[in-house]
């Protein structure tokens, strides 16, 4: 199966804990397929905090999507990850954002991930890797959310 993760860190050697989270990836029987471009983001939620390197990456797997979410928080903790308020600075942060065109909504996991289509730093490396990529919720691409998205910005 084909998914999308979406990696964050705030904290520290912040390239370096994305690095790192791609190589337990691999070790973990993820196949990275492409990765976007790394871009520095300000924070989501609370704002006084430091800014975050984000990134998303296209994987092949075979892990069924909790299992997928089992081997994101299992690299999470191994990479130092402590605190867990929600929102607040974090080494690394891995996201499942889709998991093929898959819907889940189980208490553990939400697929597609549910803040998609308010995030650029989700939306821009989305359409940088796959701008046609539909959302099955949705039922539009990534390039429509990202100009949908900037629209409702513009308006802000
Ligand atoms: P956000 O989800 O808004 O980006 P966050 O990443 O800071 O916030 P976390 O504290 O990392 O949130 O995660 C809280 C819980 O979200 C996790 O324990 C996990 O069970 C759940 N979760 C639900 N859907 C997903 C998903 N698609 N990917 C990762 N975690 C998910
Ligand atoms: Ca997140
Ligand atoms: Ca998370």
């Amino acid at each position: 199966m084909i998914a999308y993760i979406g990696l964050g860190s705030n904290l520290g050697e912040r390239e370096k804990f994305l690095k790192k989270a791609q190589q337990f990836m691999k070790e973990e029987g993820i196949t990275i397929l492409k990765c976007s471009k790394i871009r520095e983001t300000l924070p989501y939620g609370y704002v006084n905090q430091p800014l975050f390197l984000n990134q998303v990456v296209e994987v092949e797997t075979d892990l069924s999507p909790f299992e997928l979410l089992e081997r994101m928080q299992k690299i999470e903790n191994m990479l130092g990850r402590e605190r867990e308020e929600h929102w607040g600075p974090r080494t690394i942060d891995l996201d499942i954002l889709f998991y093929g065109d898959e819907i889940i909504e189980s208490p553990l996991l939400i697929v597609p991930h549910k803040e998609i289509q308010n995030r650029l730093f989700v939306l821009e490396p989305m359409v940088e890797l796959n701008a046609n990529c539909i959302h099955p919720v949705f039922n539009v691409t990534m390039i429509t959310l990202y100009e949908q998205l900037l629209e409702k910005l513009s308006k802000d």
